[in-house]
């Protein structure tokens, strides 16, 4: 008698939180229908047909209910960064490309202060520039024109390994920064991912129709996979492609069939940024880029088109410009191909930066979802929640289903938008009013809610 008063007690209990009567799209499932999600410690623990009692009740009428996003390629990775993150309907913001190191520090810096969960990998850049004690902050900028020493490449694989062994989410690579980096040494660094179990995020060594390009770039890393058995995720494929993205996307195709584990990315814009002073500027850029020219530049300072002369001034700066070389049409058969994540390789720095920092998801579901019928809702959030939760590996996430981190994020279909813009990239998206990340709002109304950190680290 006592356990069935104490089981009616415990079943009568409300929810932290309902949101209740939307429209619940989760793509690892299938499931789109209108339906009630209770929350409890910081998890899904309901999904219901029939209401929910909850402690709150957020009537999310209207709105559609989906799976927190998952950014695998966020350089930004400050409070600037996370609250842009977080409007844009991010709840969880990865640095997979470049990565970082030492693994521990950068963790505890961000434990507790973080309103979305974030992670990085164990990066072979900055292991390399840490090493060679380059000048770079986030490529490598005075060092990146010699090989390394056979001492300098045991000290940085050595860094990559122990950052493994911290907890790091994989390696991260940036070979066309390091244009000289051997390819046994890059081999050898597919070997340590295979040995341990995990993926490579990478930029690979070249980009563009001009050989050395996209090609044999895509070919060097296909077959490092393919010989090692580490899992291998390709960075930014429009941006590397340019007109040849259609043959690496069959390519990638390609390795899947024959059972390699083979993903790529991309994000929605024509216009991709990195630094002026790194290796990708090297001569015959122009060439490299599609034939694109100094015009095709643009300072993100500024906003300025460069010329030949300010080129040659910034370059001895260095800093960050945008390069617009990835042509329309490529954007949108890449967006539409099933094998594409979105990931928004953004980084804002007092509010200056690529607008794909702070709109990237949001323009997939605006711009190309319900404005261009490039795909359709479902096909868009799966390549932002399920897809990347799985090559991560983690199946607590990325997913509407109980038991799963209650990382959701609630947005009007009818209204999401982005803002952000080249000439003003430190701008919100609209549409999302609610952004949940461990259970707890960050995003309430619209609007950002002040000092709540509930973000938690991702490792592996
Ligand atoms: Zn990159």
């Amino acid at each position: 008698m006592l356990s069935t008063v104490i089981s009616a007690a415990i079943y009568a209990q409300p929810y932290d939180m309902v949101l209740a009567h939307g429209r619940v799209i989760d793509p690892a499932s299938g499931l789109d229908a209108v339906r009630y999600v209770g929350i409890r410690g910081g998890k899904i623990a309901a999904i219901s047909e029939s209401p929910l009692a909850g402690v709150t009740v957020l009537d999310v009428s209207g709105l559609v209910v989906a799976p927190g996003f998952i950014d695998l390629h966020s350089h930004g990775q400050t409070p600037e960064n996370y609250r842009f993150k977080a409007r844009d309907g991010v709840t969880t913001a990865l640095e997979m490309e470049v990565g970082v190191s030492p693994v521990p520090e950068w963790y505890r810096a961000r434990e507790g202060r973080s309103p979305i969960n974030f992670g990085a990998t164990s990066g072979h850049l900055p292991a390399r520039m840490a090493v060679t004690h380059d000048t770079g902050t986030l490529v490598p900028r005075d060092t990146a024109k010699r090989a390394s020493t056979p001492d300098e490449r045991r000290q940085t694989f050595d860094l990559v390994r122990r950052g493994l062994d911290d907890g790091g989410l994989g390696i991260g690579m940036g070979i066309a920064y390091l244009p000289l980096a051997t390819r046994a040494e890059i081999l050898e660094l597919f070997g340590l991912a295979a040995q341990r179990k995990t993926a490579v995020y990478v930029h690979m060594r070249n980009g563009g129709p001009v050989e050395p390009g996209v090609i044999d770039a895509l070919q060097e890393v296909i077959a490092d996979a393919a010989v090692t058995g580490a899992s291998l995720h390709v960075v930014h494929i429009t941006s590397m492609g340019l007109r040849e993205t259609s043959l690496c996307l069959q390519m990638i195709r390609g390795a899947r069939a024959r059972g390699l584990d083979v993903t790529t990315e991309m994000y929605p814009y024509t216009a991709g940024m990195t630094d002026i002073g790194s290796a990708i500027f090297d001569e015959g850029w122009q060439a490299k880029q599609g034939g694109i020219g100094f015009g095709d530049l643009q300072w993100a300072l500024t906003g300025e088109r460069l010329t030949a002369d300010s080129f040659a001034r910034f370059r001895r700066q260095g800093g960050m410009v945008a390069v617009h070389s990835i042509p329309e049409e490529v954007v949108r058969m890449a967006i539409a191909d099933p094998l594409t994540m979105i990931a928004s390789d953004g980084i804002l720095e007092n509010g200056k930066g690529h607008p794909r920092a702070a709109g990237t998801y949001a323009r997939v579901l605006g711009r190309y979802v319900r404005e261009e019928h490039a795909l359709t809702l479902m096909d868009a959030l799966r390549k932002m929640t399920a897809m990347p939760a799985d090559r991560l590996g983690i199946q607590s996430k990325g997913r509407i289903a109980v038991g799963a981190d209650a990382d959701i994020t609630v947005f009007d279909a009818a209204r999401v938008v982005d803002r952000a813009t080249f000439e003003n990239p430190a701008q919100y998206s609209e549409g999302i009013p609610y952004v949940l990340v461990n259970g707890i709002l960050v995003v309430k109304g619209g609007e950002l809610v002040e000092g709540v950190q509930p973000g938690r680290p991702v490792r592996r």
